[in-house]
């Protein structure tokens, strides 16, 4: 169950946290809305929040389905790792793809969505698992995906669970490419490191338990 007044009481303080770690307005707040109802995304949108995130593409397309067509509607982005064989099912409903990280999906969103918003996503922590571009081929990755027609607002990136020290570096780093790429969005920091996120330079935060509280099922 969501509790709009609950969910605004928790914006509000998510964003006098992004305020003591010294951000200002400029740092937007995503909604992750991943595992909860389409309510979730109406009480952010009621509270001020324009834009949310979504990382399964079958639960954002059935999720989406449910606007009703009067009602006013944030803008999705994509945060999860998107197959290919995934883009053609989203791109009706996708406003932002945040997690381009190689040729094959850039060459797909370009295909199904030309001209697409988009963020690039850098592996900045050097985790082998992790989803992300080296940051040493951002600028490739960039070059293609302008090549391709797709409109490229900012890169994102994903810390490392329990090691401050770490994420801090990466999202440093982040930031930095960023900047050499002349590039506006940073799209880093979630429930657990917005402050490192903040004080790193995001432009936005992904925000999902501090604003809905534990997710109802385990995440793979
Ligand atoms: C789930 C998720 C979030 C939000 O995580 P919380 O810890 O619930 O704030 C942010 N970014 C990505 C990529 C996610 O998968």
């Amino acid at each position: 169950m969501i509790d709009p007044a609950q969910v605004a009481a928790n914006i509000a303080d998510v964003r006098r946290r992004i305020d003591a770690a010294g951000g200002g307005d400029e740092v937007r707040i995503l909604a992750v809305t991943k595992t909860f109802p389409l309510d979730a995304a109406r009480a952010a949108l009621a509270a001020g929040c324009l834009a949310v995130g979504e990382n399964y593409a079958q639960e954002a397309v059935a999720k989406w389905a449910e606007w009703r067509a009067d009602e006013p509607r944030p803008s999705l982005h994509v945060i999860g790792h998107v197959q290919t064989n995934k883009v053609r099912m989203l791109a009706p409903i996708v406003d932002v793809w945040q997690t381009l990280d190689r040729v094959s999906v850039i060459d797909e969103v370009a295909r199904r969505a030309p001209g697409a918003r988009a963020y690039l996503q850098v592996n900045v922590t050097g985790e082998p698992a992790k989803s992300g571009c080296e940051p040493a081929e951002t600028p490739a990755l960039l070059a293609h995906a302008r090549a391709a027609g797709l409109r490229i607002e900012g890169l994102m990136t994903l810390g490392v669970a329990g090691d401050d020290a770490v994420t801090l570096a990466g999202f440093r780093l982040l930031s930095s490419i960023a900047d050499e790429l002349g590039l506006a969005e940073r799209s880093m920091g979630m429930s657990g490191d917005l402050e490192l996120a903040v004080q790193a330079g995001a432009t936005m935060v992904r925000i999902g338990s501090a604003l809905f509280g534990p997710r109802p099922v385990a995440q793979p």
